[in-house]
């Protein structure tokens, strides 16, 4: 039986790739510190017997007794709102946390993945985006601190990779959505979702004409396994190329939900990006991998979740 060690475990990543990987027959070790992840996404692991969780933070010392086959670096905070308020853990988990748990896969012998973002692109100037465009970042800006912390993150893995021969994969993350999501974590999807079932208007930032592009979870954690499991070890993007903007988007949702609320305009967050949409020829080409689910589906699946919350 292989071992796999999930950091960011009680997230909305962490726990759907936790279920992903106890379902494929591995020995799930789950870690967290739960800064933003919530316990309750794995409450039902908990009696499994191959399930095994540390309340832990990465930015200190990690060890997992015995054999370690693969680790997947999924702790982090992830919502814009999220990292504003916690800078300093933000850059810490992508870079110290990074570090620790690249030593551990090297002394384990473990091939690991680390969950990077489409924030390595910044606001691009390059549409859509593939892996070899290096992106427009500002260091300095409130995004900083987690944009440099994924760009640092993928500098350090390939330095384990070329200097120590660690079997690395990196997994550029594009918006995603599905259940488990907080519906407080301040992103657009599930702010959109939670105004319309609560009666409130929907608040789109600056015009709306900038656009993302959303991955349902589940095409995502099979993008994910994927992409471990392959013999690749540059960056490849995983995510929907079907771009929206945030105005449509909110149309979209206002006509979805049946909500009777409008639209209302506030100001645009500074550095917010004002186009993305992954390029995913590598994915499709190396990993045979292609997203599924449309955003009709993937919102329906999401609004009965986020129903059982309000
Ligand atoms: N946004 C919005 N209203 C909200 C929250 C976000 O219009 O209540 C916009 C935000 O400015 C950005 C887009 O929606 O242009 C997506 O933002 P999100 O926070 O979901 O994540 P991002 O893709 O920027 O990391």
């Amino acid at each position: 039986m292989k071992k796999i060690l999930i950091t960011g475990a009680a997230g909305f990543l962490g726990s759907h790739l936790c279920d992903k990987f106890m379902k494929e027959g591995f020995h799930v070790v789950g870690m967290d510190n739960l800064i933003t992840g919530n316990l309750k996404n794995i409450d039902h692991l908990f009696p499994e017997e191959h399930f095994e969780f540390y309340h832990h933070d990465v930015t200190k010392f990690v060890n997992v007794p015995g054999e370690l086959h693969y680790i997947l670096h999924f702790a982090s905070p992830a919502s814009p709102v999220d990292y504003l308020k916690m800078p300093i853990q933000t850059l810490k988990v992508g870079a110290l946390g990074t570090h620790n748990l690249l030593g551990l896969a090297k002394e384990k012998n473990a091939t690991i993945l680390v969950a990077s973002s489409s924030e390595v692109y910044g606001d691009p100037s390059v549409h859509p985006q593939h892996e070899d465009y290096w992106g427009n970042v500002n260091p300095v800006g409130p995004r900083g601190v987690y944009d440099e912390a994924k760009r640092f993150q993928e500098a350090i893995t390939m330095a384990y990779h070329n200097f120590h021969q660690v079997d690395t994969k990196i997994a550029r993350i594009f918006n995603t959505y599905g259940p488990r999501m907080r519906i407080d974590d301040g992103r657009a999807l599930p702010t959109f979702l939670n105004q319309a079932l609560t009666g409130k208007d929907l608040t789109v930032y600056g015009d709306g004409s900038q656009t993302r592009s959303f991955c349902f979870v589940q095409d995502m954690v099979e993008g994910i396994y994927k992409l471990l499991l392959s013999d690749y070890n540059l960056p490849v993007n995983i995510g929907n190329p079907d771009e929206i903007t945030m105005k449509e988007f909110a149309e979209e949702i206002l006509k979805f939900a049946s909500s009777q609320t409008k639209i209302i305009y506030e100001p645009l967050p500074q550095d917010d990006p004002k186009q993305r949409k992954p390029s995913i020829d590598k994915a499709k080409e190396i990993l045979g991998w292609e997203p599924k689910v449309g955003r009709k589906e993937g919102l329906k699946l999401t609004l009965e979740y986020f129903k059982t919350l309000v």
